[in-house]
């Protein structure tokens, strides 16, 4: 078949990816349960969703349960114990408990989360974008939104390219969606690396973590960040009151490391 640009949209096995050589990426293992829990016990997941943190449901990520219309996902993800997935996905049910009590599994599910860009996303008329490319962001594993926009991003670079379809297009037009694309969301992934290497690395770290988010200048900077999906520039005094309050966290968090550690936890 003749076309005049491929576009990689295949997803985290992505075969596109594969023919142009585009390099691999660390990417975490996510399990899942989809479980029909009785109508009485729905009604606590109508709004809301819950996370669990802690070494029991993963060493790197979250454990959760999100209601999906008339039942819920239990689910789990590692990247750094992937052969311990199902004793962490155990222990998110065990967190749940009776919350899913009387539940029946009607689908499980286990797929690979890139946690990382592939080294190449584009070559010549082939690019790649969503979890082809590598957008889902690191703490949260959101990737839809970032699929959805990296495809159109790239879709509105070959329009443009290629002047609403009179000309061919080349490299360089795909080249200004990639451009865009890092332009756009490089702060994002950045801050949510830090984020998680700082704060998933243990439970105490984890508990800092919480501790913060009790904070409401917090609570409003999360927020409107995951609404609009970038880095939302904050207010320079409560940024300053901010960076005192982690760094007061993480001191207390790296004393109960080291009582924990005494007592032999
Ligand atoms: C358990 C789990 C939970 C998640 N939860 C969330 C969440 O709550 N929120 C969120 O934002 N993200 C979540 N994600 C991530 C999100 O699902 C992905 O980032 C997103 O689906 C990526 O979209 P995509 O279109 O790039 O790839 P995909 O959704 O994987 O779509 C790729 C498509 O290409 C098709 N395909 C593959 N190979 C070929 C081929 N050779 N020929 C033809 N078709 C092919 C596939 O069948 C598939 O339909 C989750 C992921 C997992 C695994």
């Amino acid at each position: 078949m003749e076309v005049d640009a491929v576009i990689g949209a295949d997803g985290a096995n992505s075969r596109v990816a594969k023919a142009i050589d585009a390099g691999d990426y660390e990417y975490a293992i996510a399990f899942q349960e989809r479980i029909k829990i009785p109508d009485d016990k729905m009604v606590y997941y109508e709004n809301l969703a819950e996370m669990y943190v802690g070494d029991d449901v993963s060493p790197d990520f979250y454990g959760w349960v999100f209601p999906k219309c008339d039942h819920v996902a239990v689910g789990t993800g590692t990247v750094t114990h992937k052969g311990d997935i199902k004793k962490f996905q155990l222990a998110t049910r065990n967190r749940a408990n009776d919350k899913i009590l009387g539940g029946k599994i009607i689908r499980v599910e286990a797929h690979p989360i890139p946690e990382h860009p592939r080294p190449r996303r584009l070559l010549g008329r082939v690019a790649l974008v969503g979890d082809a490319a590598g957008y889902v962001t690191k703490c949260s594993g959101e990737g839809i939104y970032f699929a959805a926009k990296s495809g159109r991003m790239c879709a509105e670079a070959i329009v443009e390219g290629s002047e609403w379809g009179k000309r061919m297009v080349d490299e360089s037009d795909l080249r200004n969606y990639l451009e865009k694309w890092d332009k756009t969301y490089w702060p994002t992934y950045k801050v949510l690396d830090v984020l998680q290497k700082v704060f998933y690395r243990s439970n105490p770290a984890r508990e800092a973590f919480v501790e913060m988010c009790a904070d409401e200048y917090v609570q409003k900077m999360t927020f409107d960040s995951y609404l609009y999906k970038k880095v939302v520039p904050g207010n320079p005094l409560d940024d300053l009151k901010l960076a005192v309050n982690t760094i007061g966290s993480l001191v207390r968090a790296n004393a109960l490391k080291k009582e924990m550690k005494k007592v032999g936890v």
